[in-house]
């Protein structure tokens, strides 16, 4: 048996859109005329995220100094991030065409998303794919991260794929792709910036998933 193992944050989910939409609600929900221009806040938010290497209570720590927030906390603000976010979470254009078409391969399909639980699952479920996941793994849940094989393994042997016949698709050059091909799978780097450089470690590249979709259909 073979699989296709996705990323969740840019590779089926439009985070950097997602975001861009909670932190725009979130800028006009703080009733509190200190957030005056939303734009800039939306924007400092974006910025200070940094494709969310920096975690949110760093993030509000600063947007409440720098846009002198009254009345609400690191905490408020993280909670109803966590508790929020879902709300915001779009697919990635082109996600569902790519997970049929490979389920129409008959591929089992999983996720392995670096991340906290249960935060992660929640964006994930609220993507509608889940009828099509056979597995979700996160890593704060199994207490290993991409790039380190032993997640993308425990992903294979928990849907009881062969490693070496299965597909990983990322937009990570390193988390991703290069942890993949350690863990001795086929590669598939899908990065949102058009700009962005090629990945030595992958063995195909699409900056559309609508160009993966077809890919995957006019193969065996
Ligand atoms: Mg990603």
């Amino acid at each position: 048996m073979r699989a296709a193992l996705f990323d969740l944050d840019e590779t089926i989910l439009d985070r950097s859109g997602s975001l861009r939409d909670f932190a725009n609600w979130q800028a006009t929900e703080i009733p509190d005329s200190s957030i005056s221009n939303t734009t800039l806040f939306v924007e400092r938010f974006i910025e200070l995220d940094q494709n969310g290497v920096v975690w949110k209570d760093k993030v509000y720590e600063s947007l409440i100094c720098e846009f002198n927030i009254k009345g609400y906390s690191v905490e408020d603000l993280l909670n109803t991030y966590l508790e929020r976010f879902r709300d915001f979470c779009k697919p990635r254009h082109g996600a569902l065409d790519v997970i049929q078409a490979f389920a129409r391969k008959e591929y089992k399909i999983a996720l392995v998303s670096n991340g906290k639980t249960p935060f992660q699952e929640n964006n994930f479920q609220a993507l509608g794919f889940n009828e099509f996941f056979d597995c979700v793994i996160i890593s704060d849940a199994v207490g290993i991260r991409k790039p380190d094989k032993a997640i993308f393994e425990l992903a294979c042997k928990s849907i009881n794929a062969d490693i070496s016949a299965s597909v990983f698709i990322g937009d990570n050059p390193v988390a991703d792709i290069k942890g993949a091909k350690d863990a001795g799978m086929a590669t598939i780097y899908v990065p949102t910036d058009p700009q962005q450089e090629p990945c030595r470690f992958a063995d195909k590249t699409f900056y559309q998933l609508s160009d993966l979709a077809a890919h995957i259909e006019a193969n065996k």
